[in-house]
């Protein structure tokens, strides 16, 4: 029947996306009993300064679940944005790390510090964002601009006034605004000028082969340039040897984050991280 259809034929029952289909739908089901029966946990990896010193850090999803192991963000993050859990989550994070912020700020060594969290689109489109991002600095006390919040380019897909405008709103109350994986999207030049920014992060991809690949090293090259003639701060992500950081800090980058630094630790590690690199100082 199918065959004599011909090519043509939209096919209704499809085995290998139906396969795909219930694979999603088993993903998504634990990802909301992971957040109910909270199994997400945040790690933060360190962000270092041109003299060596931390200037901050990520706050990063993790989700270890009970049979499936360690489930990459790059894999769930997709799932939250489609079943809306990550407004939920996401919120959580927020939260946290204004609370994080809190605790440290009367830490001399640790008082300085920012923390830098992610924001899906999904997150950012929704209606409540600004007050949320908003009550959660007023509920911490926090001073808003440790706050840095990472947006990405995918979110000038929809409607560039609507998220200037969000942008503003933002960045009127003193958050700090990053644009993360800059380079892989598909912002213009135009656009970029526009937005009410304060740092461009360099995406992972450039950042690896920098050193053997030409074209790797002119795009980190020029994006360091775009952002210093824009006025704005750069971070180079995924940094994992001395000779990708001596070559961007050449370039002028003042920021990174990457292995060579530290992976991202959960929260008590992070916290003897800090603690131990103040005391070597001292000594
Ligand atoms: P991202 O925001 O670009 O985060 C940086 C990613 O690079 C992290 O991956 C980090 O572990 C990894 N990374 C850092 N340094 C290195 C390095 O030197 N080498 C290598 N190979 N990787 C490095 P992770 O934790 O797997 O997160 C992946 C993505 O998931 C994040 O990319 C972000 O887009 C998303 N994500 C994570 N947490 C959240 C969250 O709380 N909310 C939202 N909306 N997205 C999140
Ligand atoms: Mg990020
Ligand atoms: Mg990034
Ligand atoms: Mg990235």
């Amino acid at each position: 029947q199918a065959k004599a259809a011909g090519r043509n034929t939209v096919r209704f029952f499809d085995p290998e996306m139906q396969a795909i289909a219930t694979a999603n739908a088993a993903l998504a089901s634990d990802l909301r009993q992971a957040w109910l029966d909270n199994q997400l946990q945040i790690e933060y990896q360190p962000q270092v300064g041109a003299d060596g010193h931390m200037t901050g850090v990520e706050a990063l999803l993790r989700w270890e679940h009970p049979e499936r192991g360690t489930v990459s963000p790059a894999q769930f993050i997709p799932t939250a944005e489609e079943t809306s859990l990550i407004i939920p989550i996401g919120h959580w994070v927020l939260e946290s790390a204004c609370a994080q912020l809190a605790a440290w700020a009367h830490r001399p060594e640790r008082a300085h510090l920012g923390i830098s969290v992610n924001v899906s689109v999904r997150q950012f489109r929704h209606p409540d964002f600004v007050d949320e991002v908003t009550s959660a600095i007023v509920k911490s006390g926090i001073e808003p601009r440790k706050l840095r919040l990472e947006l990405t380019e995918s979110l000038l897909a929809d409607g560039i006034e609507v998220t200037i405008a969000k942008m503003g709103s933002l960045k009127a109350m003193g958050v700090t605004l990053s644009l993360d994986d800059f380079g892989i999207g598909y912002s213009s030049l135009s656009y970029l000028k526009r937005l009410p920014l304060d740092q461009l992060k360099i995406d992972r991809s450039f950042v690896r082969d920098i050193l053997t690949d030409p074209n790797d090293a002119a795009i980190a090259r020029t994006i360091i340039g775009l952002a210093h003639s824009l006025g704005l701060g750069v971070m180079a992500e995924g940094v994992e040897t001395e000779a990708q950081r001596d070559f961007l800090a050449r370039q002028g980058c003042e920021e990174y984050q990457g292995f060579l630094f530290s992976r991202p630790l959960p929260i008590r590690e992070l916290e003897a991280l800090i603690d131990r690199l103040a005391a070597e100082e001292v000594t």
